[in-house]
């Protein structure tokens, strides 16, 4: 390899990785978490598991969320991911602490066939946990219900 080859390969090289993280991360971009079924065991309560990981639902007005009312941000039980704010939150009055909208691309939705009418289900960008379904009865300006079950977030209150 003569000199000039090294120094041109060199500058190839220098310039490569500058370039391509520009077209593959964007401001929502969510690397994911992926644990095992044991680690997931491991690391969740059951309740917590069996939402989350087997989309089990809780039964309607057990959750102490349904009536928290504090300025906070609500975390994805299994990830802490942010996906919900307080400003969010409404009372839909359905026994499930409901959101009208979610922090930008916290949650990824996929059509549900478990009922005989398909249901949106909805799930942490994370680490794919089961967070609940999204109905189209939900308050302006977005007309959205996220019915979230309780259990599988964590309300972070705001610092005073
Ligand atoms: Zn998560």
């Amino acid at each position: 390899m003569t000199r000039r080859s090294f120094l041109s390969t060199l500058t190839a090289l220098v310039a490569a990785p500058a370039a391509a993280p520009a077209a593959a991360t964007g401001p929502t971009q969510i690397a994911p978490l992926e644990l095992s079924d044991a680690e997931w065991r491991a690391r969740l309560t059951p309740e917590q598991y069996a939402v989350l990981r087997r989309e089990g639902t809780e039964r309607p007005f057990t959750s102490p969320l349904n009536a928290e009312k504090r300025t906070g941000t609500y975390h994805c039980a299994g990830c802490d991911l942010a996906l919900f704010t307080s400003a969010m939150k409404f009372d839909s009055g359905t026994g499930w602490p409901s959101f009208f909208t979610m922090l930008p691309g916290a949650i990824k939705t996929r059509t549900d066939f478990k009922l005989i009418i398909p249901r949106t289900e909805y799930h942490c960008a994370r680490c794919g946990g089961h967070h609940g379904h999204v109905f189209n009865d939900g308050p302006a300006p977005t007309g959205k219900r996220y019915c979230n079950n309780g259990v599988a977030l964590n309300f972070l209150p705001e610092e005073a």
